[in-house]
């Protein structure tokens, strides 16, 4: 398999090449084409599947780069993660001009986030602790988010962020595309998934 028949853009199929990424991994093959397709997506596979790529394509593809709001939020369970995903679509997005991407995430200053969204970032990936708390200060603006990642969501429920989820979830639109990947699909794990998107298809890495 190539990634030439997913119908990625150039300007993505360019930093792939450049990234030595020859074939999509299973779950890239199975999930690129149904989220580009618009679906909600939920996928049960580990970290070393390439699941950020999977959600990560389409999710760039989709953001339209002249405008200057958030439109996209993927929520990861820790600090850690949200540094990785940030770096690694920062990667992917190479060669899509005007594309900020931000991460969001406790133990830092929150004052420094606030100010950044003077000029906010089209794609924003953040931890749920963080993330509500920009929410209740007012400070970050979800109304115009078009797609939602949760990414590792068995962890994200694990560390105890159901409330924070269910906050954000409740404040975005309801108009939007939701993918979720989970390490298991545990019965907590379905339920939010049932909570959260809409007729998801599901793929297995
Ligand atoms: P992830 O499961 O998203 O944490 O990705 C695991 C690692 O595989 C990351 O370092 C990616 O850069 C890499 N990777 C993702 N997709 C591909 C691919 N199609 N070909 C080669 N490497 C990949």
């Amino acid at each position: 398999a190539s990634f030439d028949n997913l119908n990625l853009h150039s300007a993505l199929l360019k930093s792939l090449q450049e990234l030595n990424y020859t074939s999509p991994t299973p779950i890239q093959e199975q999930a690129i084409p149904l989220l580009l397709a618009g679906h909600d997506v939920a996928g049960q596979a580990e970290t070393g599947s390439g699941k950020t790529a999977a959600f990560g394509l389409p999710l760039l593809q989709s953001i339209n780069p002249e405008l200057q709001q958030v439109q996209a939020l993927v929520i990861v369970p820790t600090r850690e993660l949200a540094v990785q995903v940030r770096q690694e679509l920062k990667q992917y997005a190479r060669y899509i001009p005007n594309l900020k991407i931000s991460a969001f995430y406790g133990g830092h200053s929150f004052r420094m986030e606030q100010d950044s969204l003077a000029h906010p970032p089209q794609v924003l990936v953040g931890t749920p602790g963080r993330l509500t708390d920009h929410l209740s200060r007012r400070s970050l603006d979800l109304n115009r988010i078009k797609q939602i990642v949760l990414d590792e969501a068995d962890k994200l429920l694990e560390m105890g962020f159901e409330e924070e989820l269910d906050k954000l979830m409740r404040a975005l639109p309801r108009d939007r595309q939701t993918v979720l990947f989970s390490a298991t699909m545990a019965d907590d794990v379905k339920e939010l998934i049932e909570n959260s998107l809409t007729d998801p298809k599901f793929v297995q890495a």
